[in-house]
């Protein structure tokens, strides 16, 4: 007479490790994101980067470039004297 007793002790453990199951999908995903967030470039085709400077901007002016020759947002070499779509300026 305790079948019952039973089943709810078996679907409250299937409860509990669908739960951690959860838990640990959740802590994958929040540490996955940001690095990939972080990697993420795009090509200096699709920024439109040009290696002269427009205007009066240039890469070396841009708060996302990376001395000596590289940028946060677009992909590979960029010049100092370089320009793309995403430029910013330094503040
Ligand atoms: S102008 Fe474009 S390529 Fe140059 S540093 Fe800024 S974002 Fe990067």
């Amino acid at each position: 007479m305790n079948h019952d007793g039973n089943d709810y002790q078996r679907i409250s453990r299937r409860v509990a490790l669908s739960g951690a199951a959860a838990a640990l999908g959740a802590v994958a995903i929040s540490t996955a994101v940001p690095q990939a967030a972080a990697q993420q470039k795009i090509s200096q085709a699709d920024a439109t980067y040009q290696g002269t400077p427009k205007g009066g901007q240039h890469c070396d002016g841009c708060a996302n470039f990376q001395p000596p020759n590289a940028c946060k947002f677009v992909q590979g070499n960029v010049s100092p004297s370089g320009w793309c779509q995403l430029f910013t300026p330094k503040s």
